[in-house]
């Protein structure tokens, strides 16, 4: 039995190459540090791999940024204007990552997007007419041969051509079709330059395959394969896809000529049926992906020894995989040392994931494993009862839930015109998400307290200082609802976690969720409830130092659980009503305390959705939608309630979004050509919107002119009485100066555009 991984976090265990990245960006160090710590992290990863015993370590799986990014360059997939920059490879590629604004030019960075269901982000490739798709780059064999220096045979990992062709973004008059056969010739070049190194395997990835598929995708797939296996020779050629099943094109899969087949029987639900039925072919070997590369739980040996045996019974040859890449878990426990062992010890990070395997493929080598002390451990594990995690009264809580609790009264137009009355805020009011800049003296503030240097008194009086001039600055610009700055927050989740009974919370379990972004998730340990008030000192305190409308900020209940570790115990559905229920308790304290306009964020909303259509009701939207309405149902018709949304990726559930019954939503927009718009007319949504005007993921300041001509392209569809003037998302990874600069033009701009609107009446 071999063991194998997808691919392994690359941040590096205490994030260097973020800290390594972000020195670069300020010219602190030479681009030449950067690939030394670049190269240490690669290193040390590869050594712990071989450590741990696993055969089919990957490399390429490093990235600087993005790994879709990496393979599109490799392929010469690089918009002209990023080209035109003239800048070194690495800096074209972070002018594509995260733009660029300097001497060389001024170009925004691509657009980026949740990369399937999971809370880490890719940024979306362009192809444009005159693109000549060509290996031209050498990532993928630099790394391998850096490994085999150091002794290691590695496994390259890259997207998969079909994968790829499908998450491109074509920007001219040609598409997809037009790109298949250079994209081909691309990937045979690729392969036969293989062919002359000492690569062994080839790990394509093709996650695409486990969404709903037409008979065009299929017939593509097969065509791509079919020509790039007839090329392979004596390479290996693994195809691995992850988040889900394959069940619209299982028996081609397994009918083209790959030498393994990795398939995920974690999220993939009908994976086992799909063997049951099918077969899986002799010569071919199946990477059983069954150890969770998303949650951290201890794994259950039982269960996949079972499935392990059922399928060498089946003369099935195996490989033992994880479900998907380790990218989206920490690093390890070992970096854990507050959380008490009868916590830790039903929990795997990446690293103890890899013992994991270890041990998997030990006890399944064994003739009978039953007896084995590693076994019996595990065994013991899952049939004691976890301490602190059942609260008989908070599921009573939830199931005296009734539809009442879900529906607010009166309807959204009566409630717009009352509001509309109570506050008498100008056309296209203007406001921030929420965060202003977290500065280092924020951060050196928080973490003082935290470590206990500074007592609270002095650091509550420090965010108040904070507030007030966050409120005056505010006012200074000139935008008419304001925010408290949420400086007292290091992650809208983990800071709501931490208030909230249930929460476990880690010291360095970061994951990466874009570039050198990385977010530490908490882990729901048990029953959620709130034990007491939570930002309502702050935004009360906010309010009273200015006359404008100040909103009180939340994170909402389908947000918090999707950023955090969820439990595998209870239901999703219960986990979520058990949050909503806290921050109804949160929402309806802060409008007793004079709080008249409340955000409820549910950045994540969209990004939990089922990949599959089938399954967006049954298994999410349904829920979802209602532990949103649970949170703000029982508020007063004046009271005015915004969500905020990351990502326009919900084209595809506008009505769903109408329903959340908020008042205003604000959403990200500048990165994605404002097609949503097209939408939210077509499904008369009610809801009066603020799609981001700006970019808030790039340092570069936008124009006056360029927000006039994106307000111009939304009220072309917006209702000026609709529309509302907002960056993309919140501001706290952005420079102060920065800031300040683009959001005087987004008041001046919206200003202008104003004065236009009134003189059209
Ligand atoms: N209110 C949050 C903030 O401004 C929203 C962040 C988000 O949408 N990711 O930081
Ligand atoms: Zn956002």
């Amino acid at each position: 039995m071999l063991t194998s991984i997808i691919g392994f976090p690359r941040v590096g265990n205490l994030r260097e190459l973020k800290f390594a990245t972000e020195k670069y960006f300020k010219h602190q160090i030479s681009q030449e540090r950067l690939q030394t710590v670049a190269k240490e992290i690669r290193e040390k990863q590869w050594r712990l791999l071989k450590e741990n015993g696993i055969d089919l370590i990957p490399s390429n799986d490093f990235s600087f940024y993005d790994t879709l990014l990496d393979s599109a360059a490799l392929f010469n997939i690089i918009p002209s204007r990023y080209k035109e920059l003239n800048l070194s490879d690495l800096d074209t590629y972070f002018a594509m990552s995260r733009g660029y604004q300097g001497d060389h030019g001024d170009v925004r960075a691509l657009a980026m997007k949740k990369w399937f269901n999971t809370n880490y982000h890719y940024m979306v490739p362009e192809i444009e007419d005159d693109t000549e798709i060509k290996l031209t780059g050498t990532k993928l064999f630099d790394e391998f041969h850096e490994a085999l220096h150091l002794g290691i045979l590695t496994k390259p990992v890259i997207t998969g051509p079909f994968t790829l062709l499908k998450l491109i973004r074509y920007t001219g008059e040609k598409q997809l079709p037009d790109f298949v056969e250079p994209m081909i010739h691309a990937y045979e070049d690729l392969i036969s330059k293989a062919q002359g190194t000492e690569i062994s395997w080839i790990q394509f990835d093709e996650p695409y395959l486990v969404h709903d598929l037409s008979s065009d995708d299929i017939a593509l797939f097969k065509k791509i394969y079919t020509l790039l296996l007839a090329k392979k020779g004596n390479l290996k050629v693994l195809v691995q896809t992850y988040f889900g099943d394959v069940r619209d094109i299982y028996h081609e899969l397994t009918s083209l000529d790959f030498d393994g087949i990795g398939l995920d029987f974690i999220e993939g639900k009908e994976t086992k049926s799909l063997i049951k039925k099918e077969g899986f072919p002799k010569n071919k070997l199946l990477f059983v992906g069954i150890v969770n590369g998303k949650n951290i739980w201890k794994n259950h040996y039982g269960d996949s020894l079972a499935t392990i045996t059922w399928l060498k019974n089946s003369e099935i040859s195996t490989v033992i995989n994880t479900s998907c890449s380790l990218l989206h878990v920490p690093y390890t426990l070992k970096n854990e040392t507050k959380l008490d062992a009868d916590y830790t010890k039903h929990f795997a990070f990446a690293e103890e994931k890899l013992e994991e395997l270890n041990e998997l493929k030990i006890l399944s080598d064994l003739d009978s494993y039953e007896t084995h002390p590693a076994f019996i451990k595990n065994l013991e594990l899952f049939s004691s009862k976890r301490k602190n995690s059942y609260d008989p009264e908070v599921s009573k809580r939830v199931s005296e839930i009734t539809d009442q609790d879900f529906t607010r009264l009166p309807d959204f137009f009566e409630r717009e015109k009352i509001q509309k009355d109570v506050f008498k805020l100008p056309l296209l009011s203007t406001t921030t998400i929420g965060s202003f800049p977290q500065t280092l003296d924020v951060k050196t503030n928080r973490s003082a307290f935290r470590k206990g240097e500074i007592s609270e008194s002095e650091y509550v009086d420090f965010n108040r200082k904070k507030i007030a001039e966050c409120v005056k600055l505010q006012e200074e610009i000139g935008l008419d609802v304001l925010v408290h700055g949420e400086y007292e927050r290091n992650d809208m989740v983990e800071y709501f976690g931490q208030q909230l009974n249930g929460y476990l919370f880690t010291e360095k379990a970061w994951v990466q969720s874009y570039g050198t972004r990385c977010v530490k998730p908490p882990i729901i340990w048990g029953d959620v409830y709130r034990k007491s008030p939570i930002t309502v000192e702050w935004s009360v305190y906010a309010q009273s130092l200015t006359k404008k409308p100040m909103k009180g900020m939340l994170t909402g209940p389908v947000t918090i659980l999707n950023w955090s570790f969820p439990r595998e115990d209870i239901s999703t559905q219960e986990m979520m009503y058990q949050i909503g229920l806290a921050i109804r308790e949160e929402v309806l304290e802060l409008e007793a305390a004079g709080v008249r306009i409340i955000q409820i964020d549910e950045a994540a909303l969209r990004e939990k959705l089922p990949l599959r259509r089938a399954d967006w009701h049954s298994d999410y939207l349904n829920f979802a939608i209602k532990a949103f309405r649970l949170c703000h149902a029982k508020v007063k018709p004046e009271t005015q309630i915004h969500t905020h949304m990351c990502y326009s990726e919900f084209e595809d559930i506008i009505p769903e979004i109408d329903a959340m019954d908020a008042d205003v939503i604000t959403f990200e927009a500048s990165r994605s050509k404002l097609t949503i718009l097209d939408s939210l007319m077509a499904h008369h949504f009610e809801t009066e919107v603020g799609p981001g005007v700006y970019d808030i993921h790039s340092p570069r300041i936008p124009s006056v002119e360029e927000i006039e001509a994106a307000l111009r392209l939304m009220l072309d569809k917006i209702p000026a009485d609709h529309l509302w003037v907002n960056p993309d998302c919140g501001l706290k990874t952005r420079g102060e100066t920065e800031t300040v600069a683009s959001l005087k033009n987004m008041v001046q701009a919206a200003k202008n555009i104003r004065n236009e609107c009134k003189g059209d009446i």
